[in-house]
């Protein structure tokens, strides 16, 4: 017995453990919730039970009392002896020895017909009471009674749930009229005659049974206790089993949600559990396929499955760490294709693509084994040879061009004699890190490139070279710290529209922040970012955060429009137009809100392919200009093939305009192919009123410069005095040699 009170109290204690909440996490625990969802169902439907039993054992108990009592009552009519005959001591003992029989009689009385006490017998010596005439109303009340079909229980008044009173008139019945007895009766309406004779009273005490009633509920209660305890023990059990495979499923989740996507599950016994089992495995094997496709796009390049750059500079670090550990030399083989651009412009695109596929393919043939073939971008491409020397780099090197030399691709007819320039760097010791390598790489190229094409030529420094190789490769850590850390800021530059001296839009120009909370104009650190091919990030960033401002301020001036510098890495994003679309989408700005810059060499140079974002950046909406015309190509028409809307004449045909006439004679010639070509001339550097003068003579439709008004922090809403005084300008033109900065 012991034991198993030890048992029950101990499970009893595991089962209310489990209702605290777990300590380690601080999280619910599932098994406790259904066990507390289970012990209150279970203690309500107890309770409720129990207070049934209770109310119906009651209710059961109380009618029986009632009709003991009538029972008794009647009884104790029938031996209303001492009414009849109160000197009867025979009645008494009749009486006492009925009431002997029921203990629940505490006490019997009899009334006389006026109410008052005849006399009472009291059972057992513990009954208590006193005897107590009738009141009046309970008398009046008694005598409405007789004769009537409830003639004996007249009061039932309960003292409380166990004891009560019953009172009931007694009287005699007769017929009436049969002449042979004269009583002195009063007829009834039935033809009977009733004498009130009088009262019968009857204490009872019924609290033994009640008492019985509560043992029976407070066992009740107790079994109630030890079977929820016994319940949640068990089912605490058979829960723990029945979630063991939920459990089971912790640690491999846990180890999915770590990377490990080769995790293996356990085979499930329960169909739900193998549902959520096959649904994991297949979103591993999913997350698994996805991986090592991001893999693939993050390494390879999509054209040519090649290595990309990001993969080369990964492969370029580690070789650099080797070099220095092995005390041995490696080389970095930089190769440009010889006039690519002709393959685009005479066959298009995708017979550029053709081609590069191509000479992807043959240059993983030639150098096989030997080293790793990366494309860079374009149609530059890199090869790592290790461990060689300088004389096995250029064995490397040559052979390359030889194999290419000997390539030909067939287009439309046209035979394609591919041919390249390398420039090759040697890894000799740590000295220079990866992006050293690949500007000296570079540097090697573009010699060869001068040096007639179709060679190679090593990298060999000059002091001047070291330098600005240190320099660019210190820009090159501080843009990157910069795009990490938003270090970028904008400014806005008013373009106003000469006859009306109305800003028709703002020139968004790009500053890096700099340590003294100075800024940092982009001539000095974009060459270095295009070198290292971060433009693109830099780009990204502007024409984010271009439009984010952009945004901002149009609430105030809905007709607010910002023109955007885009530079070649953007345009060879392939869906420059999707990236654009989705940030003005994303803040509400219409595509008529925003222009975008592109310089003029840019555009010639990669012909084909701005030609085709061009038109999807128009199509879409956007106006565009093209930047620094009348520098580099400065061939009109090219002007034909760019579907621009402004042509952005370069400064320097505009600081010296007023006492320059060839710079006069070009400014005019390029406003008159503008107006025919229905495209909008800005003129740049306008730093003075004769300029702007002349510009409004010579025909150009909107001006840009410190005269009109310097960057800005905020897009600024103040334009030249309207309508500039170009009269008064002009005159004072004549009298001006020099602009000045204003
Ligand atoms: P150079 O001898 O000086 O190298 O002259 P190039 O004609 O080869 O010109 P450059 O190397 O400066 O320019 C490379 C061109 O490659 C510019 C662009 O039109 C083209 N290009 C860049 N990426 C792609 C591409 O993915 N596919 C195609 N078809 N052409 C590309
Ligand atoms: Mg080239």
């Amino acid at each position: 017995m012991k034991q198993w009170f030890a048992t029950a109290f101990g499970a009893g204690y595991d089962a209310l453990a489990t209702l605290k909440p777990e300590r380690r996490t601080g999280k619910r625990v599932l098994i406790n919730e259904i066990l507390s969802l289970q012990i209150m169902v279970t203690a309500i439907i107890g309770t409720l039970a129990i207070a049934g039993l209770y109310w119906g054992g009651q209710w059961v108990l109380q009618d029986n009392y009632s009709r003991w009592a009538m029972q008794w009552t009647q009884e104790l009519n029938e031996l209303g002896a001492p009414l009849f005959l109160p000197n009867d001591d025979e009645a008494i003992l009749r009486l006492e020895s009925f009431i002997d029989k029921y203990p629940e009689i505490d006490r019997v009385s009899y009334y006389k017909d006026d109410g008052s006490v005849m006399f009472s017998i009291q059972n057992g010596a513990d009954a208590e009471g006193q005897d107590v005439d009738l009141a009046g109303d309970t008398l009046s009340e008694l005598t409405d009674l007789v004769g009537t079909e409830a003639p004996y229980v007249v009061d039932t008044r309960f003292l409380n749930a166990r004891a009560f009173e019953i009172l009931a008139p007694v009287w005699t019945e007769a017929i009436a009229g049969d002449g042979l007895f004269s009583f002195d009766l009063t007829e009834g309406p039935s033809g009977t005659s009733e004498n009130l004779i009088g009262f019968v009273g009857l204490e009872l005490d019924f609290s033994l049974f009640h008492n019985r009633l509560l043992t029976n509920i407070k066992i009740a209660i107790s079994i109630l206790l030890i079977l929820l305890i016994v319940s949640s023990v068990i089912a605490r059990r058979y829960l723990a089993h029945a979630l063991t495979a939920i459990s089971d499923l912790q640690a491999p989740i846990a180890e999915l949600a770590r990377g490990n996507l080769a995790v293996q599950f356990k085979p499930a016994e329960h169909r739900e559990i193998s549902e959520i089992v096959e649904a994991l495995e297949s979103t591993a094997s999913a997350l698994g396929e996805r991986d090592a496709r991001l893999l693939r796009l993050a390494n390879h390049d999509g054209l040519t499955g090649l290595f990309n750059r990001r993969r080369l500079v990964e492969e370029l670090k580690k070789e650099v760490d080797n070099v220095s550990v092995n005390e041995m030399s490696s080389a970095l083989l930089f190769i440009d294709l010889d006039q690519f651009k002709y393959v685009n412009d005479t066959c298009g695109h995708p017979a550029g693509d053709r081609l590069i596929r191509k000479v992807a393919d043959q240059l993983k043939r030639t150098v096989h084994q030997n080293g790793i073939v990366a494309r860079f971008g374009g149609d530059e491409f890199a090869v790592l040879v290790s461990n060689v020397d300088k004389n096995k780099a250029r064995q490397v090197a040559e052979k390359l061009l030889e194999d290419m030399r000997r390539l030909a691709h067939i287009e439309d007819g046209h035979v394609f004699h591919v041919h390249c320039s390398i420039g090759i760097a040697m890894l000799q010791s740590d000295k220079f890190d990866h992006d050293d390598l690949i500007a000296q790489a570079d540097i090697a190229c573009r010699e060869a490139k001068e040096n007639g094409r179709n060679r190679l030529s090593f990298y060999s420094m000059s002091e001047g070279e070291a330098e600005k190789i240190v320099a660019d490769v210190g820009w090159v850590s501080k843009l990157r710290d910069a795009i990490d850390n938003d270090d970028f800021s904008l400014r806005f530059q008013p373009i106003v529209h000469i006859a009306t001296g109305r800003i028709t839009h703002h020139e968004v120009l790009l500053r890096l922040k700099a340590d003294d909370n100075k800024t940092i104009s982009p001539d000095a650190f974009l060459p270095a970012a295009v070198r290292f091919g971060l433009m693109g990030e830099i780009d990204s960033w502007l024409v984010e955060n271009a439009i984010l401002v952009l945004a901002e301020h149009r609430q105030d001036r809905p007709d607010l429009r910002f023109s955007i510098n885009l530079s070649a890495n953007a345009f060879e994003t392939d869906d420059l137009a999707g990236f654009i679309r989705t940030h003005l989408d994303k803040n509400n700005v219409p595509a008529e809100a925003v222009i975008f810059e592109i310089t003029e060499s840019l555009a010639v140079r990669h012909l084909s392919y701005v030609e085709k974002q061009i038109s999807a950046l128009r199509k879409m909406g956007c106006e565009l200009a093209l930047d620094d015309f009348g520098t580099g190509y400065s061939s009109f028409s090219y002007l034909q093939r760019l579907p621009m809307d402004y042509i952005k004449i370069d400064g320097c045909f505009i600081r010296d305009l007023v006492n320059n006439p060839v710079d006069q004679k070009m400014v005019r010639l390029i406003g008159e192919i503008g107006q025919e070509a229905g495209m909008k001339t800005i003129a740049e550097y306008v730093q003075g009123g004769p300029t702007l003068a002349l510009l409004a003579e010579l025909g150009i439709d909107l001006a840009q410069g410190y005269f009109i008004g310097r960057p800005t922090s905020v897009p600024t809403t103040k334009s030249m005095p309207i309508p500039i005084n170009l009269r008064q300008l002009q005159a004072s033109k004549n009298l001006s040699s020099n602009d000045g900065i204003s």
